[in-house]
């Protein structure tokens, strides 16, 4: 008890640490309040922006998470400040997609052009023209509603915030996420009409933007909504959270979350220095509270395209109970050409975990197939034979083995297994030679 305590303080004196830094409001940061109207924390704590007003007291941890979103790096001056890169190509950038680094994740940041540094902070390589496109999931094809896309027949993914505690340079919906004008609450009672209205739902994936930068009110009264629908079975929370922000993971919002179970929580963790004590805490306050969480990573180059950066990120999942889930492809976005890996990768760093981490910790490799087909997973080349007597594998190592297929009249004779013994490098007891 006293451990988690010190933790939980240690949590909020980071928070103030940070917040320290600086309370001046901003003339910028003013100007996106208003344009941000929708946004719930900006309306509800803006008068942590006000600089008349004395520094705020972030003696709860209901408050800290706000504060440290509002101090966010959000601006090409910022940027330039902050690691000199060059102003104008940052202007340039911020206009293709918003930019935010708040000092939770800015402080895992050890120099320029690391693994944390490349996920958030524009590059002049995002004006590299490839061959992606702005929705290459077609998801505005197969949305009904704004807010909902309805691709299979029982699940909808339900954009349901616009925010996120950082926006992703590698970000597949940036052609909607932090434009309030895309995702907006407006489309909110929509979308769970649209849910209520069509039966065949029984699983809900909330997304975004990131669905837990809302209020707590907000994400009691949409979980409420969805669970008082009889056919919604599951609902599942895609939230970049634990691993941006973990002291959003509050014991208020666990309470919330866990009234409405079933709520699985998939969550996005990209490299193992983002596994930081404070999101070990936000893990398990999730899966304390009843929660399964797993995680979905993107394999993005420069970032975790090695062995030993992946095995790494998995087992330490799997310490903090969260279970690796998917390994994605990226997706061709427009403007994160530079993020992108050949395909083999993916597949060498699937070989590369099988067999050296246990089976808990390997997740599936899957392209998000481009133009709205849906997941396809990948898998390394394991079978070198397939027909109707056999199966010759290769396993972890490289080595061969013959799986016997079933057969529609079996007539079992000791010649056939000496030959599958003698395959496979074992040897047959005398007690069987002799029954046959
Ligand atoms: S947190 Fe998720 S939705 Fe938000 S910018 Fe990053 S990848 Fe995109």
């Amino acid at each position: 008890m006293s451990s988690l305590l010190s933790t939980e303080q240690k949590l909020v004196q980071t928070a103030n640490l940070k917040a320290s830094v600086s309370v001046k409001t901003k003339p910028h940061r003013r100007k996106r309040i208003a344009e941000n109207r929708h946004s719930d924390f900006r309306r509800s704590e803006s008068h942590l922006l006000d600089s008349t007003l004395p520094m705020p007291i972030l003696d709860d941890e209901d408050t800290a998470w706000k504060h440290l979103l509002h101090q966010s790096i959000e601006t090409p001056e910022e940027v330039h400040e902050k690691w000199g890169e060059d102003i104008e190509t940052m202007k340039t950038l911020e206009k293709e997609f918003n930019i935010r680094i708040n000092p939770y994740y800015a402080s895992l940041i050890k120099e320029k052009n690391d693994p944390i540094y490349l996920q958030v902070v524009p590059s002049k390589n995002e004006l590299i023209k490839g061959c992606c496109v702005d929705d290459p999931l077609n998801e505005e094809r197969d949305s009904p509603v704004p807010s909902i896309t309805h691709r299979y027949p029982d699940r909808v993914l339900f954009l349901v915030a616009h925010e996120c505690a950082v926006y992703c340079r590698f970000c597949t919906r940036k052609r909607k996420v932090s434009d309030s004008s895309k995702i907006s609450l407006k489309y909110l009672e929509a979308g769970i009409n649209y849910i209520r209205e069509h039966k065949e739902i029984r699983d809900v994936v909330l997304s975004g933007g990131d669905p837990l930068t809302l209020s707590d009110r907000r994400i009691d009264y949409i979980l409420k909504s969805l669970r008082e629908i009889p056919h919604v079975e599951i609902i599942r929370i895609g939230t970049k959270i634990p691993c941006v922000l973990p002291q959003r993971i509050t014991k208020k919002l666990v309470n919330i979350i866990k009234k409405y179970h079933p709520v699985y929580v998939n969550t996005h963790f990209n490299h193992p220095r983002e596994l930081t004590p404070e999101a070990k805490q936000a893990c398990e306050r999730l899966a304390d509270a009843g929660v399964p969480v797993g995680n979905q990573c993107v394999l993005l180059k420069g970032v975790n395209d090695d062995v030993e950066t992946m095995r790494a990120l998995m087992k330490g999942l799997l310490k903090m109970r969260v279970r690796p889930y998917y390994i994605y492809q990226a997706d061709i976005v427009k403007g994160t050409e530079h993020f992108r890996t050949r395909v083999e990768k993916g597949l060498e760093i699937i070989q590369g975990l099988r067999g050296h981490i246990s089976g808990l910790a390997i997740p599936h490799f899957v392209i998000d197939s481009p133009g709205g087909g849906g997941k396809i997973p990948l898998l390394p080349h394991y079978i070198e034979k397939l027909d109707n007597d056999e199966v010759v594998m290769r396993n972890f190592k490289g080595e061969r083995y013959t799986y016997p297929q079933v057969q529609e009249n079996p007539t079992p004779a000791v010649e056939n297994l000496q030959t599958i013994a003698n395959q496979n490098g074992f040897q047959i007891g005398a007690e069987i030679q002799d029954y046959f």
